[in-house]
């Protein structure tokens, strides 16, 4: 195994263990290749981290030497790990297998997510597959586990000054699930399931006005209004 990289090194300070212990013995290094039975310039490249010894030479060097050498972590297909990292997402710690970055598949997606293409990191802003834009912030009442909130929902909460309730719906008047702009937006109500089917129309009306903005309740009393006017 050839080490490009300082830092890849499994077992750093090893090979200073490994020449204190054989000079302790009184070996030279190919004394020591000889009793362990590998090739004599093997132990210079242990001692210099140049390469790292196999399990089974591992154990030998354990034995002969009365040194404790840990051996390295594998991953399922039997593969040595290269040493441990940081996970560059969460700073947990890992064994790391192949110059990966991350601890798990969950920090590297989330990384992935959160700088590749559609998501702006100052903002938190991040627009998924289906065109919705979704705002990182967790303190929100309404956000999801994860922590996001969805941008239409949100501005409308702006429009209205209160949480929006569940059943209540944001529709895009142009069709662009992107575009939030309050005019763009429409407050919908879909019937709550509890709700019994016969509720007066009237209550029904005036619920809905209350949950109008102060904007829309004013252009509904003006409409109102003139529609009365027309009439008389
Ligand atoms: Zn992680």
């Amino acid at each position: 195994m050839t080490i490009r990289e300082k830092k890849d090194y499994p077992n750093p300070g090893f090979g200073k263990v490994v020449r204190e212990a054989r000079e302790r013995k009184g070996l030279t290094q190919p004394e020591l290749a000889k009793v362990i039975g590998t090739r004599k310039g093997m132990i210079s490249l242990w001692e210099r981290e140049k390469n790292f010894p196999s399990d089974a030479y591992l154990v030998k060097l354990g034995n002969v030497l009365e040194i404790v050498v840990p051996l390295p972590d594998r991953n399922a297909k039997g593969r040595r790990s290269l040493g441990k990292e940081n996970c560059k997402l969460c700073g947990k710690e890992f064994p790391m297998f192949h110059g990966e970055q991350f601890c798990s598949r969950e920090c590297a997606y989330r990384h992935l997510s959160e700088n590749h293409g559609r998501w702006n990191k100052t903002t938190g802003r991040h627009i998924d597959v289906q065109g919705y834009v979704h705002l990182h912030m967790p303190d929100h009442s309404g956000a999801s586990r994860a922590g996001y909130v969805r941008e239409h929902r949100y501005v409308m909460e702006q429009v209205l000054g209160r949480p929006l309730g569940a059943s209540e719906r944001i529709h895009h008047k142009n069709g662009n699930r992107s575009d939030n702009a309050p005019g763009n937006l429409e407050l919908w109500t879909v019937g709550k399931r509890k709700d019994p089917p016969g509720q007066r129309q009237l209550d029904l009306a005036k619920d809905l006005v209350l949950k109008l903005s102060s904007q829309d309740q004013q252009e509904l009393q003006n409409w109102l209004q003139d529609m009365l006017a027309e009439e008389s």
